[in-house]
């Protein structure tokens, strides 16, 4: 299972696809995508991602999300696929790992109103976020954090178009620095095929993620994370 993220002046869908194809080696039943551009905008499929890196749609926006599942909570379907969507659509989330606290979560959220959609654990984060969002993408993503018992590491999108918040706990996530454009993802491998600048996460970091400017917290605290130069050979 795999995620990754992009905000920059590029159109995502295929820089999402070709990053999810690159991470297909960590196991998937099923993949998806979600970009906003006017608003957010979802794909998702049961399977495979096809072997040309191309999804028979383009969804419009330069800022984006993607995931490949290794179900944990819920079938490997196609509803069940990620990104999960809160019910207002202003809010999508991927996840790799297990919110083990899920089901305390869903049961306070139904009794508050929210329809669940899919099986997942994952799908409490975005009502989650939902609740807490006023426009401050980063501020709602804070908010939600102590309330996840688990492991995880998550990229978010809102209706906020040129933002993702990315966060991690006892799952792995790292950042590709462009020029104006930022990357995210489990590995490195969907990354150095635009860029040496890699920035590892740590456990508890949080990064809010612009195409010009990339901030880490850990704490509450601005931190400095170093930025490393990666020569490979593809
Ligand atoms: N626990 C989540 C799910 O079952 C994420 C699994 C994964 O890491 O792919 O949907």
């Amino acid at each position: 299972c795999g995620i990754v993220g992009y905000t920059g002046r590029r159109a995502a869908t295929p820089i999402l696809v070709r990053g999810l194809k690159r991470l297909e080696y960590r196991g998937y039943d099923s993949f998806g995508i979600a970009t906003v551009g006017s608003a957010i905008e979802v794909y998702k499929k049961a399977g495979r991602i096809p072997d040309s890196g191309v999804v028979p749609v383009d969804l419009a926006g330069c800022t984006g999300i993607g995931h490949t599942r290794w179900a944990t909570h819920g079938e490997p379907n196609e509803i069940n696929a990620h990104p999960h969507v809160d019910c207002g659509g202003r809010i999508a989330v991927v996840h790799n790992g297990v919110i083990e606290n899920y089901a305390e979560l869903k049961r306070s959220l139904q009794e508050r109103g929210h329809t669940f959609r899919s099986e997942t654990d994952t799908e409490v984060i975005a009502h989650l976020i939902e609740e807490r969002y006023d426009g401050d993408l980063l501020a709602a993503v804070n908010a939600v954090l102590p309330l996840l018992r688990g492991s995880y590491a998550i990229l978010v999108i809102a209706d906020d178009r040129q933002r993702v918040v990315a966060a991690r706990d006892a799952s792995p996530l790292v950042l590709g620095i462009g020029d104006d454009e930022v990357f995210a993802a489990s590995d490195m491998t969907p990354l150095l095929e635009y860029t040496e600048r890699v920035i590892f996460l740590e456990d508890g970091d949080v990064a809010d993620l612009t195409p010009c400017r990339c901030t880490i917290y850990s704490g509450g605290r601005k931190v400095e994370r170093p930025v490393e130069l990666i020569n490979w050979c593809l």
